[in-house]
């Protein structure tokens, strides 16, 4: 069995972002020569996300909309964590939008369902952060 490990660093310059990262997923595959597999991606920050769904500018809109509904980040003061920080909702939107995701490889490609992408979730942005795309398999 072979693996593959790397990290991919962002510095999103907004507080918020989805970003579609399948790209950069699909080149560590290529750079893995991993043929039959699992790649796992994860976010290694507590306030931000990995998930898999459509890159459908309209639906993250309505995530965002959707997101700050259940934790909206004002008032700061609602929340306890805020005491002496400001991002208990970033922790709370990347509890629902998941730590992670894992993805079969067959024949070198990720093996998607329909429209299916991979998206990094910043909810706590304007600092370098990190996802761990992880691959192991067959060449
Ligand atoms: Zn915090």
């Amino acid at each position: 069995m072979k693996s593959y490990r790397k990290e991919l660093w962002f510095n999103i310059p907004t507080r918020r972002a989805f970003i579609n990262i399948t790209p950069q997923v699909e080149e560590c595959l290529r750079e893995s020569g991993i043929k039959e597999g699992l790649v796992l991606v994860n976010a290694m920050h507590i306030t931000a996300s990995v998930f898999i769904n459509d890159d459908e500018s309209g639906l993250h809109h309505d995530y965002d909309v959707w997101l700050e509904k259940l934790a909206p980040h004002e008032p700061v003061s609602q929340y306890r964590h805020n005491a002496g920080e400001d991002n208990a909702d970033a922790h709370m939107k990347r509890q629902i939008m998941g730590r992670e995701v894992v993805v079969a490889i067959t024949g070198g490609e990720l093996d998607f369902g329909t429209w299916e992408q991979i998206f990094y979730g910043e909810f706590d942005g304007r600092r370098r952060k990190r996802v761990l795309v992880k691959i192991i398999g067959e060449c």
